[in-house]
């Protein structure tokens, strides 16, 4: 697809507001779809099909591809360059609102794996991703281009400074991997950083059990509140150890295994799952 020439023939110009820039780069885009692993029986979720580049490549490679797209300008683009594929199905609307479970139901079969492949719009890139995860579709890989900076902190192991409470609800639905970074040579109009593709396999189990997985992610929550403070203060402030004194939370953490001077970025998803039911036992004497 020649970007520019679609561009004109259609007299659009790519909103900054709704994070479009257009890959035109057909090697990364044939990076993204191989990333997905799709076979001719797979489904693929797109959001955000802009002009129809990746969804091109999508729907050469999957059996069915859905792509949810919100600007209604590109409706009649996407209809003129999507016309050869019958395997396509363009869904007008914010992918923030949409029924996840509804779309499945309707457009994927039940023993279909799905993936989902996506230039991301970079505005709403974490909130896209959540919404993903925690809706639990069937969900087999899910291979986004995002900020470079983002992907790092998506992929990040304890002990790093891009390790946060993103790091670990990512980490617990998925394994991240790292496909390429792409320089912002490769869009028109070009974003002002660097971006990244990266692969979330949605596990089919996460790592850890915590006894209440709300609790659970309030308690990572809590840790980061300022990251350069230690764990025992972060969780002292916090309304989670309301009624608990200073030495009980010290004690309890030693008695977990952590050491309360550490800072909320050093501690793995295993220990923040030990820490959640040690407090939650506390909380229930
Ligand atoms: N897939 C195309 C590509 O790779 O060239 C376009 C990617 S562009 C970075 C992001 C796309 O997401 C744009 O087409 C934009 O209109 C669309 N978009 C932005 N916000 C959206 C939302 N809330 N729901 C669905 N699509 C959205």
């Amino acid at each position: 697809m020649k970007t520019k020439e679609v561009l004109n023939r259609f007299s659009i110009t790519a909103k900054k507001s709704l994070g479009q820039n257009f890959l035109t780069d057909t090697r990364i885009l044939q990076r993204i779809v191989d990333a997905a692993q799709l076979s001719g029986d797979d489904g693929a979720l797109e959001i955000g099909p802009g002009l129809g580049a990746l969804t091109e490549y999508l729907a050469q490679t999957a059996g069915n591809v859905v792509a949810v797209e919100i600007d209604q300008r590109l409706l009649p683009v996407l209809g003129a360059t999507l016309k050869e594929y019958s395997n396509v199905h363009i869904v007008h609307g914010d992918v923030l609102k949409l029924d996840l479970e509804a779309l499945w139901q309707q457009h994927f079969r039940p023993d279909q794996q799905v993936s989902v492949a996506a230039n991301l719009p970079y505005y709403i890139t974490t909130p896209i991703i959540m919404k993903l995860l925690e809706s639990r579709v069937r969900l087999n890989n899910i291979v986004v281009m995002v900020q470079k900076e983002v992907a790092d902190r998506l992929a990040a192991r304890p002990g790093g400074k891009q390790y946060g409470s993103l790091s670990i609800a990512v980490q617990y639905y998925c394994e991240p991997e790292m496909v390429c970074i792409v320089p912002r040579a490769a869009f028109i109009p070009q974003p002002n950083v660097d971006s990244a593709v990266i692969r979330l396999r949605v596990r089919e189990e996460p790592p850890v059990r915590p006894m209440d997985e709300r609790h659970f992610f309030a308690v990572i929550q809590a840790s980061f509140a300022q990251r350069r403070k230690t764990i025992l203060n972060n969780l002292l402030h916090s309304p989670l150890c309301a009624g608990i004194d200073r030495p009980t939370l010290e004690a309890m953490l030693q008695q977990t295994g952590i050491e309360p001077s550490r800072r909320g970025e050093t501690l793995s998803i295993e220990e923040y799952a030990r820490l959640s039911d040690t407090l939650l036992h506390i909380a229930k004497k």
